[in-house]
């Protein structure tokens, strides 16, 4: 028994590798925590950046486990927004709306009194180095949770783009930039959403961003709490995801 239990505790630690890198926003600075799993782990990348929403984080944890995937963790204060101070002022952000200068004027000019141009060049940078964490994926899996209800469910996007199962609570569903992605969720009864261009305005948000530069990009949404619902949705993507690593 003592042996066996040695021999498992010995092969989850070879499994997955843990490292903290520390960027700077000026002098304010954010931990990007990453876990890797399996021996091409950064081949699909799995980034959670809204840290309150902790359920995802544990759902990629959970279906990770003897997976293949990079698991990327934003960590500040355990909130929504970053926030990083220049000169006297405090400044915050949503970290999902910085992957374009429109995108993060309109964070910045949304959630703080003064907006300086200056401002919006320090969360460019900031946005540059965390990127440079994620450029060599070939997939991008990003962890979002929701709150029961509105504003956000599957039925806040128009019906020709999405896919609903009846059965699925309508807070849990995949967005996904990806047509053959959207078509092979559909087949697995997954509530699913079809980004595209046309049904989008640029927010600076990851999706944005990886429509832009052609990467592929599945967003896996669930009520916060809901971590089973998660996994299973993960579950659904595994032999898609592996598609994306040959
Ligand atoms: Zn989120």
């Amino acid at each position: 028994m003592w042996l066996i239990l040695f021999f498992m505790g010995g092969t989850a630690a070879l499994s997955q590798e843990t490292k903290t890198d520390t960027l700077w926003i000026e002098s304010t600075p954010v931990e990007i925590r990453q876990s890797n799993y399996g021996t091409n782990a950064g081949d699909i990348v799995f980034l959670n950046v809204h840290e309150n929403e902790s359920t995802s984080v544990k759902a990629a944890e959970q279906y990770l486990e003897g997976k293949e995937g990079k698991l990327l963790r934003v960590h500040q204060s355990g909130k929504r927004f970053l926030s990083f101070r220049l000169k006297t002022t405090t400044f915050q952000f949503d970290p999902n709306r910085i992957f374009s200068e429109k995108g993060r004027e309109a964070t910045l000019k949304g959630n703080n009194k003064t907006y300086l141009p200056v401002v919006e060049k320090k969360v460019e940078e900031f946005a540059e180095q965390l990127l440079s964490n994620i450029s060599d994926a070939k997939v991008i899996v990003a962890l979002h949770n929701n709150t029961d209800g509105g504003p956000l469910t599957i039925k806040t996007f128009p019906v020709k783009h999405r896919y609903v199962n009846p059965a699925m609570d309508a807070d849990d569903f995949v967005l996904t930039t990806e047509k053959s992605i959207f078509d092979q969720l559909k087949k697995k009864k997954i509530n699913v959403v079809l980004e595209t261009s046309a049904n989008t305005v640029d927010d600076g948000s990851l999706s944005i961003y990886c429509s832009k530069k052609k990467i592929p990009y599945i967003n896996i949404e669930a009520q916060q709490g809901h971590q089973s619902q998660q996994v299973k949705m993960m579950n659904a993507l595994s032999d898609i995801l592996k598609q994306y690593t040959n």
